[in-house]
């Protein structure tokens, strides 16, 4: 079981598989004020750096499930590296109707929000997952200006206009789902940088010691116009942020 291998590829280098900064995370924890002991399940969990540098910082345990053998074993290495494999467990697998069996404190999913069929599907998810008064975290991304065709969608990871909303929009939907917005950390344009062009140097670099490899083609496709793709449409159009939810 695995996700698209070009993910793997061109995100093999990534601790943070989405616009959030190692600061940005650290925010998001401080401002959550979580306690020591406070229990986290990450759904999509990527390479595993939420989890695991908030049991380091804050003294969390925590459960992460993600699909990749790739990231799922990268996560396991950031456990052991910054000594909390005791208190994070990483599951490969799909998290697809994953549900815990004892309750959680927090229950997230940032980036990855496909796995519940959407924001609505995955807050529905975690939700089962949730003590009475948890804290949901949704990170998705929104319009910062809206595409004027859905061409310019389609140049933002998007399939058409539809698929995202604005930051006004989204928020509104998380209160038409039932659920107060009671934090939220948005990503900025130093994020995005630093999640899109790390991909350069990766798919550089995997060109190199992959020449005859089956996707060289693609990846040699998205290495000579990733970058001014990304910087004419995503860098301009495309918001993302962590939206922390009670129920109302
Ligand atoms: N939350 C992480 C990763 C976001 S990228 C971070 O912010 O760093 C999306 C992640 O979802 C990837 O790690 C991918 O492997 C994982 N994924 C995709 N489909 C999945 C599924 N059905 N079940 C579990 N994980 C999945």
């Amino acid at each position: 079981m695995d996700i698209p291998r070009i993910f793997n590829i061109t995100e093999s280098a990534h601790r943070i598989h989405n616009p959030f900064t190692p600061e940005k995370l650290a925010t998001l924890g401080a401002v959550l004020r979580l306690e020591p002991g406070t229990r986290v399940l990450d759904l999509g969990s990527g390479s595993g750096e939420m989890l695991c540098t908030w049991a380091r910082d804050y003294g969390i345990v925590g459960i992460g499930v993600d699909m990749s053998q790739l990231f799922f074993s990268q996560a396991k290495l950031c456990a052991e590296e910054l000594g909390v494999s005791d208190r994070v467990e990483f599951i490969h697998g799909d998290a697809a109707g994953y549900v815990t069996d004892e309750k959680v404190d927090v229950a997230a999913c940032l980036g990855a929000t496909w796995i519940g069929g959407g924001a609505g599907g995955t807050i529905e998810l975690l939700a089962k997952s949730l003590r009475p008064e948890g804290i949901i975290l949704i990170g998705e991304p929104y319009w910062l200006r809206l595409p004027p065709t859905e061409d310019i969608a389609k140049e933002c990871f998007a399939n058409a206009i539809s698929d995202f909303l604005m930051l006004p929009e989204l928020i509104a939907s998380f209160g038409d789902l039932g659920y107060y917005v009671v934090e939220m950390v948005l990503a900025d344009r130093e994020g995005w940088d630093r999640y899109e062009a790390a991909k350069w140097l990766t798919m550089r670099r995997w060109l190199k010691a992959n020449p005859g490899d089956d996707f060289a083609k693609e990846v040699r496709a998205q290495l000579t116009s990733g970058p001014k793709r990304y910087v004419t449409y995503a860098r301009e159009y495309l918001g993302w942020g962590v939206f922390a939810l009670m129920a109302r």
